[in-house]
């Protein structure tokens, strides 16, 4: 199984830490997402003893929560001690809600708008990240306004290119985030922020990327990000107090994708913090990562009900299931890859090559093409794996499909953490 909360019943249904999965829609129906609490605890815990590890606890792993947001996983990341991020109003509003102090949360975005930043500054969020000059001079003239100073660190595009997908790489110069650091954008944005009043630099971040399965892009980044650190001690006599490395980390989605192991890439960026500052003779500054996807990623599953099959002769199958690119556009947005299994039959050969496809009006609404599965009926359970990062927080209500429910699973028990949308809700808004 490509995640170890998962595991095959004697009865061959899928189990998710301890429950299983026909059980769980015979309680909750379908779609439901399905996430084990033991695996993020599991990630979480990895994480923090890495930092204690290799900086001696001086740093700590921030949860990017755009992968999943919902009052509680900011809850269960604050109990286990980890930092949050947040990129919107929205999610900042949620994980103050869910009791996140505000100090811990980390506010990112290309373009916050004033009454965003004015929401932040407001609760005294612990770290607004810079993006531009225009965001700079709106929290400027926000604390001329209500006399309150923000603590902001930048976001520096670092100009490392790391071998992902096109629209997930955000390192490179091409970026619409952060401040260019070859051109002197980034020095500028510092040596602005030195001659305010109400903002208080503390520290830089960059971000290069996401599902990235190499060392080496963030052993460069990190690399690049302390020259900055020392030329700016060296030009302007300042010493920033935090680096943050941001997330990236990649997951499995299918058997072949090759992940490296957390603990490692810790070791190597710290191996290559450790020795570039001692080169140096400059203080480690205070490490942040920020993991979203590996938090929560592997953590996760879909399961469906299958309706229509349709098996058009030398052309394909499709399976088609109660949700679609409405719960999971990841397919539809970039061909993103699943494993897709039956799981009420997950020990069936998976010999039938399967197009499944969901249920909104749009020929590109497919969750995977040509995968193989066992042998689908109208009615079986699809489960897709894989899925606790990007599905729920990037869901919508197209065609009016209601949002599915979330369940947290734990130990072989199971409860609802975001109820199932009706159509009731559908209309909240509706004048
Ligand atoms: C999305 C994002 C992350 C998390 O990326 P993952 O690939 O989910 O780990 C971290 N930092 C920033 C700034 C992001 O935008």
């Amino acid at each position: 199984m490509i995640s170890d909360c998962l595991t095959i019943n004697s009865q061959g249904h899928l189990v998710i830490s301890g429950c299983d999965t026909v059980e769980l829609v015979r309680e909750y129906g379908t779609p439901l997402y399905v996430m084990s609490e033991d695996k993020i605890r599991q990630v979480c815990r990895r994480y923090l003893s890495s930092f204690q590890k290799n900086y001696d606890g001086y740093g700590c792993p921030i949860y990017a929560s755009k992968a999943f947001s919902c009052k509680e996983i900011y809850r269960i990341i604050a109990q286990e001690g980890l930092e949050t991020e947040v990129v919107s109003g929205g999610e900042l509003y949620t994980a103050l809600l869910a009791g996140v102090p505000a100090e811990k949360i980390h506010f990112q975005g290309n373009n916050k708008t004033p009454d965003e930043l004015q929401f932040a500054v407001e609760k005294n969020v612990g770290d607004i990240v810079v993006d531009n000059f225009y965001e700079l001079e709106l929290l400027e003239a926000l604390g001329e306004r209500t006399g309150k100073k923000a603590s902001i660190s930048f976001r520096v595009k670092p100009g490392i290119d790391a071998h992902t997908h096109e629209f997930i790489r955000t390192g490179q110069i091409d970026s619409k985030f952060g401040l260019d650091l070859q051109s002197g954008e980034a020095l500028e944005a510092v040596k602005k922020s030195q001659s305010m009043k109400f903002v208080s630099l503390k520290g830089l971040h960059c971000h290069i990327g996401s599902q990235i399965m190499e060392k080496e892009p963030f052993v460069h980044a990190a690399q690049v990000m302390l020259d900055f650190f020392f030329r700016l001690k060296k030009e302007l006599g300042i010493t920033l107090e935090h680096l943050n490395l941001g997330g990236g980390f990649g997951i499995k989605y299918i058997e072949k994708d090759d992940t490296i192991p957390y603990e490692d890439y810790m070791e190597t960026v710290s191996r290559a913090v450790h020795k570039k500052c001692a080169e140096a003779d400059y203080p480690i500054p205070k490490i942040y990562i920020e993991p979203g996807r590996s938090i929560v990623g592997e953590a996760g599953i879909t399961l469906y009900t299958v309706g229509a099959v349709k098996e058009i002769p030398q052309v394909r199958n499709y399976v088609s299931i109660d949700g679609g690119m409405f719960e999971n556009p990841r397919y539809a947005l970039y061909q993103a890859e699943y494993t897709c299994l039956l799981g009420n039959r997950a020990n069936d050969p998976a010999d039938y090559l399967a197009t499944i496809a969901g249920k909104c009006c749009e020929s590109g609404d497919l969750i995977q093409e040509n995968t193989l599965i066992q042998k689908p009926q109208s009615g079986d359970i699809l489960a897709v794996l894989s899925t606790g990062a990007y599905n729920y927080s990037m869901a919508s209500n197209y065609n009016r499909n209601p949002r599915p429910a979330c369940v947290m699973v734990s130990k072989g028990k199971s409860r609802v953490i975001i109820r199932r949308e009706t159509y009731e809700d559908l209309v909240l808004n509706d004048l």
